[in-house]
């Protein structure tokens, strides 16, 4: 269990390279004094991709690269969040207004066990599929 946080931890944390990847240097100075936000500060594609990836590997049967799909979605989801605390939400073509500390606490929260709830549904889903599948094959 930790160790999926700490995974969840290190790609949240991976976002903010994109800052040094626009910047063209590793200064720390130049990375935050950008003229417009990174690309991977963009909730509308990081989300698509994420969402892209974890349908892909679910219609294929992946089912490690699809948890990591999830990863990725939540990841990114926390650090946009805490980031539109100062800059707003990137939801393209939009952005939104500086995010309510309040509101950013409940949405941190609510956020996560919305997909855990929906993991657990989809794996319901897939239970209640096998158990046909055993039924209609006895
Ligand atoms: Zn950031």
């Amino acid at each position: 269990m930790l160790c999926k946080v700490y995974f969840c931890g290190l790609i949240a944390g991976s976002i903010d390279l994109d800052h040094f990847l626009m910047a063209k240097s590793l200064k720390f100075k130049d990375a935050i004094n950008l003229s417009s936000r990174p690309p991977f500060h963009n909730t509308t594609l990081m989300a698509m991709l994420a969402i892209f990836l974890i349908s892909l590997t679910h219609l294929k049967g992946n089912e490690l690269c699809e948890y990591i799909g999830w990863y990725i979605l939540v990841a990114t989801i926390s650090h946009h969040l805490r980031d539109a605390l100062r800059h707003g939400l990137w939801i393209w073509p939009w952005t939104t207004k500086v995010l309510h500390f309040i509101s950013y606490l409940i949405l941190s929260y609510l956020f996560p066990l919305a997909v855990g709830f929906m993991l657990r549904i989809n794996k319901r889903i897939i239970f209640v599929k096998v158990k046909t599948f055993d039924v209609i094959q006895v």
